[in-house]
């Protein structure tokens, strides 16, 4: 496995293998990684000829500068990691390399995609990850990209950025992996205290609630998201960033219960942030 942190040296191994005709599939990652990660790079390399991850905790997309200076770094177990699981390339920029000082900062923006969820409560956010992933896209030229399903509107916005500047790579979106509990992995979840951790599994008990009170009937909108949200609430340091219902492909806002429906949520557990979402068929 190759570890590269300047530009030219990727650059050099990606001319390389395009040389060879080998496809590439590329898997962006703030590192900690965790099995979720790891499905990524597994789909990864089923589905292209060499996999390139990057590690790269991106300042941009922080809107709290402490969430950013508390985020967890463990490089050396990542390393060792990717490469039990043959990944081809690990690109471990430093800020500097992405981010020179000279550089005139560019902005790009989905806005009808960002209107609610994290872009709503996380102002900037989109900004940055758009920048980064637009960035290395162009420096990792892949032709498929992977993308966790957990982090569901960061998907939207990469496919619809991908699509409206074509860029020539497909976009995979990669189902959430979960701990036993049902509590979506996160390199987040090692700043939970153990309590704090016990209080986090009332979020997937809150999702197979929402399942089931549509199961037995329920197609009140308002009156849902107030048994969900009173639910969470029910958990000793929490508070609600927002849950949302909106249409799973447009990310607008629903005004009732039907077709297929995204349940979002981001949940303060203690001073950690969680975010977690399902796909929901309301039956007819
Ligand atoms: P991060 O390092 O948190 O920026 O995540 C890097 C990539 O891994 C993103 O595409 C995430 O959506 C994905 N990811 C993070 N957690 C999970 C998970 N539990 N299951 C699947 N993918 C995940």
């Amino acid at each position: 496995m190759k570890v590269v942190s300047k530009i030219s040296e990727l650059k050099n191994q990606i001319a390389e293998w395009k040389g060879e005709k080998y496809s590439i599939g590329f898997c962006p990652t703030m590192g900690s990684l965790h099995a979720g990660h790891l499905d990524l790079v597994e789909t990864s390399k089923k589905e292209t000829d060499k996999t390139i991850v990057s590690i790269f905790v991106n300042p941009t997309q922080f809107n709290d500068p402490k969430d950013f200076a508390q985020y967890p770094v463990k490089t050396d177990d990542d390393l060792l990691l990717c490469e039990s699981k043959g990944v081809d390339l690990v690109f471990l920029p430093e800020v500097k390399t992405m981010y020179p000082e000279t550089k005139t900062p560019i902005s790009l923006s989905i806005p009808e995609l960002q209107k609610n969820l994290c872009g709503r409560t996380r102002p900037g956010h989109f900004e940055g990850v758009l920048q980064i992933v637009a960035k290395l896209f162009h420096l990792t030229e892949p032709n498929k990209a992977f993308f966790g399903l957990k982090d569901y509107q960061q998907f939207r916005v990469i496919s619809a950025m991908v699509e409206n500047l074509n860029f020539p790579l497909e976009v995979i979106g990669v189902p959430t992996r979960r701990e036993v509990d049902g509590l979506a992995m996160s390199s987040r979840n090692v700043r939970l205290t153990e309590k704090e951790r016990e209080t986090a599994s009332l979020i997937p008990r809150m999702f197979a609630l929402a399942k089931k009170t549509i199961l037995s009937g329920e197609r009140d909108l308002k009156l849902w998201k107030e048994i969900l949200r009173d639910f969470l609430l029910t958990g000793p340091s929490v508070r609600i960033d927002y849950l949302e219902v909106v249409d799973p492909i447009e990310l607008q806002s629903k005004e009732k219960l039907d077709g297929e429906i995204l349940l979002a949520i981001a949940v303060f557990v203690g001073d950690v942030r969680l975010i977690d979402n399902q796909i929901i068929q309301i039956p007819n």
